[in-house]
């Protein structure tokens, strides 16, 4: 997977020319890490950039493909978040990708923004029979657009703007970053509450070391996918309680999730 990683990277540099600049802000600050992560997949680079400025400002973080092809990769790499996909994109148009994400097992709930050009109500209707969760037709003004990812965010993932955090026994109190196993406090050190952070805000959900590495670490290059192992063991040890379940998966060569488990 690490060659995966490797691959993936200069990927998203080719992809998106701002990757650079976003990564002196994730070693400045590594919380952007935990923002969202929207996909944009648009062809017309005077449109991304519109779009990824207004987003950025809304803290949101984003990620740019610029083809049907390039968003079902990224999509499978990165797991974002939300998609804000256009309807013409060259090979593959942005219905036949949606319908692809709504097809994947692993990609079925990702809410998924249709932007397109045409606004006849027949279109609109099979945008949404994709299975688009909203549909915005261009042209449109940035803040309507943050607008109304915001509102689907809202519906669709209630998750990211709530004060706490809680699954199962485990809750996390994001204003005083205080965490509570069955009502006892967890002790954890910065790297494992953003680790449990971004676990709890997607519960049942394997991610990848890499993918890991990507969302709470930054896309820092030198840091080995091992350290995710390391980090979840301490997180681990720092929840573990007698009797109580161990709250972290471990995906055979797949990683992690956190997921409560009935089996004995
Ligand atoms: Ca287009």
């Amino acid at each position: 997977m690490t060659i995966a990683r490797k691959l993936m990277k200069p990927a998203l540099r080719w992809l998106n020319p701002k990757t650079s600049d976003r990564l002196k802000d994730f070693k400045m600050n590594k919380n952007t890490n935990l923002k969202p992560n929207i996909l944009i997949v648009e062809d017309e680079p005077a449109l991304v950039e519109m779009l990824q400025y207004n987003l950025e400002k809304a803290a949101f973080r984003t990620e740019v493909a610029r083809d049907g092809e390039e968003a079902l990769l990224v999509v499978s790499e990165t797991k974002p978040d939300l998609v804000i996909l256009d309807w013409m994109l060259p090979y593959i148009s942005g219905i036949e990708v949606c319908r692809r994400i709504r097809r994947d097992p692993e990609t079925r709930d990702l809410p998924v923004i249709m932007l397109t050009a045409r606004g006849e109500e027949s279109d609109r209707i099979r945008g949404l029979e994709s299975g688009a969760d909203d549909y915005v037709t261009k042209p449109f003004s940035p803040s309507e657009l943050v607008a109304r990812t915001k509102a689907v965010m809202r519906r669709t993932r209630p998750i990211f703007n709530s004060e706490a955090l809680t699954y199962a026994d485990v809750h996390m109190d994001l204003s005083s970053h205080r965490v509570t196993r069955n009502d006892k406090i967890v002790l954890l050190g910065p790297t494992e509450f953003r680790l449990l952070r971004f676990l709890l805000e997607r519960p049942e959900r394997v991610f990848e070391r890499e993918q890991l590495l990507d969302h709470v670490w930054g896309l820092e290059a030198d840091i080995e996918p091992r350290t995710v192992d390391v980090h979840i063991r301490r997180l681990r040890m720092a929840m573990n309680q007698p009797g109580a379940p161990d709250l972290i998966r471990t995906v055979r060569s797949a990683g992690y999730a956190l997921e409560l488990r009935n089996e004995v």
